[in-house]
């Protein structure tokens, strides 16, 4: 029999299992608390609990736990990237990013990612599997606890595509908002997405308030195409219109990540075509300056044109803003770190 994933049950699910187990449901925010609040690592640091009701959930249940396998700090200290291993052995990053309005922590939601993007070390080792609620969530509690900080604010912008992991994901966002957990505000939480157009509509069916970014990367379908497999099964269209629609029903204002790179989507004309496509819409666009990953030989655009681009956008009164490089010299752009780590057990 396969144990139950305890740090994976919400609250409702975790009642229940007590219910089942012939205890009081009360007993359900204890153990939520310990898994969620506390961060208890195993049932035997939850003293409020009888032994034989631990015993119980020992036997039915297990807590899952990320074991942190290295830790790289960049050189101004601002960011920390984190290498964890899973229960099965595979290896995943994460970072903490302190900022002057709080600290954001980046998680993975996949091991490995199916979409291909030329420019993202993610995809070159294929896919491996999805995360489990608990281990999104454990990436931000063992970030937490290792390093003593309080965490505000959680991207999903690691390694994979969150909306390939769905269900995991919604319910990873519910319980990392609970108030009997984290109560990380809605409003803090940024998804990225590449764009599967049905998803993104579902997402707006959730009544969630997080952030939507969407990876355009691109002015028209011919060039996303030359970077991103997955415009090959969504026009930009589609995926524009899916953003509009999240828009219009949480009232939340979308990012859209254009990572530039030199030659390919980073022309002044390519600057012109965007901005003619997305006036109007509620919007804020991300300028990112491709970090060239080893294994291909895409260059990032001059500092010249990048701000040059910008300005550009700036002239259709669009929002836009240059992402800040974080961590470049400890490899900590989207799945570069695990790779390199991958790179070096595999000679
Ligand atoms: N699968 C999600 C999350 C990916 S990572 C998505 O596609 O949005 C978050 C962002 O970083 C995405 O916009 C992704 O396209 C971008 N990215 C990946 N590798 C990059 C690189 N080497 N340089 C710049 N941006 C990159």
């Amino acid at each position: 029999m396969t144990k139950i994933d305890i740090k994976s049950l919400n609250l409702e699910e975790l009642k229940e299992l007590l219910v089942k187990l012939g205890d009081k449901p009360f007993r359900a925010e204890q153990i939520y608390e310990w898994l969620h609040v506390k961060q208890a690592s195993g049932f035997e640091e939850m003293t409020n609990l009888s032994k034989g009701l631990r015993e119980q959930l020992q036997e039915i249940s297990e807590v899952t736990n990320l074991y942190m396998m290295d830790k790289l700090k960049s050189r101004g200290g601002e960011t920390t990237k984190y290498l964890f291993r899973l229960w099965d052995d595979r290896v995943l990053e994460s970072v903490l990013m302190k900022y002057h309005h709080g600290n954001s922590v980046c998680i993975s939601s996949q091991v490995g990612c199916k979409m291909g993007c030329k420019f993202c070390a993610s995809a070159i080792g294929g896919f491996e599997r999805n995360l489990s609620t608990s281990e999104m969530l454990d990436q931000v509690y063992r970030i937490r606890k290792i390093s003593g900080e309080r965490v505000s604010n959680v991207v999903v912008m690691g390694t994979g595509e969150p909306l390939d992991n769905y269900d995991n994901l919604v319910k990873f966002i519910y319980m990392l908002t609970d108030e009997n957990g984290l109560n990380i505000s809605q409003r803090n939480i940024t998804v990225s997405t590449c764009g599967l157009v049905d998803k993104i509509r579902a997402l707006a069916e959730e009544n969630l308030q997080i952030t939507l970014a969407l990876s355009l990367h691109a002015p028209n379908d011919r060039v996303r195409r030359q970077l991103m497999p997955i415009a090959e099964r969504y026009n930009m269209e589609e995926a524009i219109e899916a953003c509009d629609y999240y828009f219009e029903k949480t009232g939340r204002r979308i990012t859209f990540e254009y990572s530039l790179v030199e030659g390919v989507n980073d022309f002044p004309e390519h600057a012109h075509e965007l901005a003619k496509r997305i006036r109007g819409l509620n919007c804020h666009i991300n300028l990112i300056p491709v970090n060239p990953i080893k294994e291909r030989n895409y260059r990032q655009s001059e500092a010249g044109n990048i701000q040059n681009f910008k300005n550009i956008l700036e002239k259709y009164r669009i929002n836009v803003t240059i992402r800040r490089e974080m961590g470049t010299d400890i490899d900590a752009a989207c799945g570069q770190l695990r790779k390199s780590f991958m790179d070096k057990t595999s000679d």
